[in-house]
């Protein structure tokens, strides 16, 4: 059980962190609302996903669906097309299933107790603490990595094995749940994951601007445990495009439904490792899926040559190019459509002038 702070320290620490929020925190969108399902929406997708990207996809995400019923009552494959390139797509399965929970079961408002929020799908203890205690000012402690490394570093708790992470983590949410200021809960626990987040972050901690140097013990000495290095992996997928009469179409295949990584969303057909194809690499792109960097060859294949080479025939189907877009695409996919101009990016969309090249540019 960890030493929990005398109420002096455990004031001055409240001051000392929410007056630094006040002048240095970041102007995100999520922070100008109280409303609990956009607040909910920003949580799940900045797990595993950069801020900057964030901020974009989450305004989109909010305009296609503005509130809880609007999102219980969508298809998933468009949920999926929304989410497309954030990975991690069971955060948007979860999602759009706890959405559907609410409306059937609790007449579609959200629960606003954490114990209750977490009773649904997909929100866990952090999700359920953040929503809490931002949209509804209740008094309960978040703890994400960011909060664990602060805290950790500020008492000098190291780990060494999967037994002393289990206490340490247990130390932390003692730490945070004794710290977390009753008064501004949420601007709080903002604050503390703000902090791990731009001052107190993994590698050379900005200890000089921290809020908490008179009271850290480690000052950029703890020994914060290493990542699991990348792996490497190369992969080859065909690129098939032909001209119909109805405009250019794409070759697609979607993924088995049982599949345990993004079961039903669409992407290239793959090339088994060896295969020898005529053409040659049109271009590679790079693309990382959680712990491996893979170098992806992207081979341009007339229709004829697919059939006998390319992914599997039953679960493949040409889509217009138009129709793309809108469509549950693997991030890899989207990569590379629009790496080969089938495409549009947000730059292109934001001109007039895109038009996808011709055919015959591409095989
Ligand atoms: S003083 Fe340094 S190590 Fe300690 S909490 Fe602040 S940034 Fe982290």
């Amino acid at each position: 059980m960890a030493r929990l702070p005398i109420p002096e320290i455990v004031a001055r620490m409240r001051h000392e962190l929410l007056d630094w929020y006040e002048s240095n925190k970041r102007d995100l969108p999520w922070r100008h609302t109280n409303d609990p399902y956009a607040i909910w929406v920003s949580e799940i997708m900045l797990q595993q996903t950069r801020v900057a990207v964030v901020i974009e996809r989450w305004k989109g995400f909010l305009e296609r669906f503005p509130t809880v019923q609007a999102l219980a009552k969508a298809d998933e494959q468009d949920v999926l097309a929304l989410w497309s390139g954030l990975g991690y797509y069971r955060r948007a399965r979860m999602l759009h299933k706890a959405a559907q929970t609410i409306n059937a079961g609790h007449a579609g408002k959200m629960p606003s107790a954490a114990t209750e929020l977490r009773k649904l799908p997909g929100i866990g203890l952090y999700t359920a603490a953040a929503i809490a205690s931002i949209a509804h000012g209740e008094s309960v402690a978040v703890v994400d990595g960011n909060v664990e490394r602060v805290l950790s570093r500020i008492r000098g708790w190291e780990s060494h094995d999967a037994v002393g992470e289990a206490a340490v983590r247990r130390k932390v949410e003692e730490f945070s749940t004794a710290l977390v200021d009753p008064r501004r809960p949420g601007d709080f626990n903002q604050a503390i994951m703000e902090l791990g987040a731009t001052v107190c972050t993994p590698r050379n901690p900005q200890c000089l601007v921290c809020p908490w140097r008179t009271e850290c013990r480690t000052l950029g000495e703890h020994k914060t445990p290493k990542r699991a290095p990348m792996t490497r992996s190369e992969i080859a997928c065909a690129l098939v495009v032909w001209e119909s009469d109805a405009g250019a179409e794409v070759l697609l295949e979607q993924r088995a439904a049982t599949n345990t990584v993004m079961p039903g969303m669409w992407e290239l057909p793959s090339l088994p490792e060896g295969d020898v194809v005529a053409s040659e690499v049109r271009f590679t792109v790079r693309h990382a899926i959680m712990q491996v960097n893979y170098t992806v060859r992207v081979y341009a294949l007339p229709p004829h040559e697919v059939s006998a080479t390319a992914g599997n025939a039953a679960d493949q189907r040409w889509v217009p190019v138009a129709e793309a877009s809108a469509m549950a695409l693997t991030g890899l996919a989207r990569k590379v459509l629009t790496r080969a101009g089938l495409l549009q990016t947000s730059a292109h969309s934001k001109s007039a002038g895109f038009a996808p090249p011709a055919i015959r540019e591409l095989v």
